[in-house]
């Protein structure tokens, strides 16, 4: 079908060079043209999935486009202020904090900048009204000043689309946190202006503790035990490239959370926790992601090993936060994933947003048989995904149109032939339904040279910490001083989840 390599057995560039990341693919503009061109239903003989039985199998992309390879970034130039061991914690959002089900019209996006990238594209590219994204670029500009943001850096993005402008999209607000100390954020106002701000967070660093059983959701589990919601979403979201939670996570299971506190000198919390570090341990499997912000990059999460956690297809295409644990294994051994199921189901509330797998191109959006409604994305000429019984298509979803990693393609429904609200996820290779789970189509960014040096370093630091730092509500105790003492106001940040 096609002689382009998988992503997989792309070359490690074991050059030198610090900091090497893989960009994730999208097509040449060229090679759109001709996989539109040469896309074509083939009949099938395949097994059908047991919960699909009158589904056609969907259309397999017959395309001889050569892939593009992604090519390294070159190591971006380092700063000294770059070190930093810590990033950014999204601003307090005590809906996304609390409730399973989103609220229809409004949702949360976090968007990597890629190379090249601007937040003007990155806007476009999710649909957001030209002259939104104008006044968006001007504020943000006018923050930054001369200063650029780091390939990488996260985005988080709140927003909203109201039910007469399904693909205009609205960015309720905008946040960059290239520092701990320092958040930009840009916030649409009553009038459809926007206004722009930069934070300042003047306090010191405390660095504390929290371990955990799970019962229920992760996200909980870690908030009961003390660990600010925010903090537990990074946590899942890190680890979501490397965990099923739906098989791998059970009932019970331990982890631990690092977190970095931020503090006013007469003791007040301005910041709850950002995470540093964690550990999960999926019974003989314990999975380690540790913060850093390597020289002149943007700040990620990495094994213990120095590769990056990010990976070019997410291994749960959805929030993992909203995941109701336990739908869809065990109980529906014969439903769930028997060798005759094509995809993996993942349960969900209905109206959960469904994200893209990884950055690609809309093939098919619509309905599809015993999928219900649909939608198809290709990634390489050699990988697609699909996603079936959606209640509804995300913003500005249609064949044709380009989508980021993480972009939210529809929500969970149960249209089609299924029995309650779940997500049916595939996985195509060369034009043939593959288990999501065993792909290695991992296209990670390594550390290097100085950067896997101080890396080590750190990493151990935070292990031992794991460990040994004291639980927040310990020192929170002990460490009140006298009234009286009180110096310094505390700067009001964003905190307080
Ligand atoms: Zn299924």
């Amino acid at each position: 079908m096609t002689d382009s390599p998988p992503p997989s057995d792309l070359p490690k560039t074991a050059k030198s060079a610090a900091f090497v990341l893989f960009r994730p693919v999208f097509f040449a503009a060229a090679a759109i043209g001709v996989t539109l061109g040469t896309l074509v239903l083939l009949p099938r003989n395949q097994p059908l999935p047991t919960d699909l039985q009158t589904a056609e199998a969907p259309a397999s992309a017959a395309v001889s486009t050569p892939l593009e390879l992604p090519a390294p970034d070159s190591p971006p130039p380092v700063t000294a202020a770059e070190f930093q061991g810590f990033q950014m914690m999204k601003p307090a959002d005590p809906q996304a904090a609390t409730t399973e089900a989103p609220a229809s019209d409004r949702y949360e996006l976090t968007l990597r900048l890629e190379k090249g990238d601007t937040i003007e594209k990155m806007l476009a590219d999710i649909d957001v009204p030209e002259a939104d994204r104008k006044q968006i670029d001007e504020k943000m500009n006018a923050l930054l000043k001369k200063r650029r943001l780091a390939v990488g850096e996260t985005i988080t993005l709140q927003m909203q689309t109201l039910a007469d402008q399904p693909d205009a999209p609205r960015v309720l607000s905008l946040s960059v946190r290239p520092q701990p100390e320092r958040e930009f954020l840009i916030t649409r106002k009553d009038d459809g202006s926007y206004n722009g701000e930069e934070k300042v967070y003047k306090v010191n660093p405390r660095i504390v503790r929290v371990e955990g059983t799970r019962h229920g959701s992760l996200q909980q589990s870690g908030v009961s035990a003390g660990a600010p919601s925010g903090a537990m979403i990074e946590f899942i979201r890190a680890l979501s490239y490397d965990v099923d939670f739906q098989r791998e996570l059970k009932e019970g299971m331990k982890f631990t959370v690092l977190l970095e506190q931020l503090v006013t000198s007469d003791g007040k919390i301005t910041h709850p926790g950002r995470l540093l570090a964690g550990q999960l341990i999926l019974g003989k499997r314990i999975v380690t992601i540790i913060r850093y912000r390597p020289a002149g990059g943007a700040d990620g999460f990495w094994t213990p090993q120095g590769e990056s956690v990010v990976r070019s297809f997410l291994r749960t295409p959805m929030d993992a936060s909203h995941i109701t644990s336990g739908f869809g294994w065990r109980e529906h051994p014969i439903l769930g994933y028997s060798a005759m199921h094509t995809g993996i189901d993942f349960g969900a509330p209905m109206g959960t947003p469904i994200l893209a797998a990884g950055n690609g191109k809309v093939v098919m959006a619509g309905f599809n048989g015993g999928y219900g409604l649909y939608v198809k994305l290709q990634h390489t000429t050699d990988i697609g995904t699909g996603y079936g019984h959606m209640s509804r298509l995300g913003p500005g979803i249609k064949p044709g149109v380009m989508v980021r990693q993480n972009q939210v393609i529809g929500f969970v429904g149960a249209t089609g032939m299924a029995t309650g609200p779940h997500l049916h996820y595939e996985f195509y290779r060369g034009g043939h339904p593959v288990n999501p789970l065993t792909q290695k189509a991992s296209m990670r960014a390594a550390l290097g040279g100085k950067d896997l040096a101080q890396f080590r370093v750190l990493s151990q630091r935070y292990l031992q910490q794991m460990k040994s730092a004291p639980h927040p509500a310990d020192i929170t105790a002990e460490a009140k001083p006298a009234a009286s003492s009180r110096k310094t106001p505390a700067q009001e940040a964003s905190g307080g989840e």
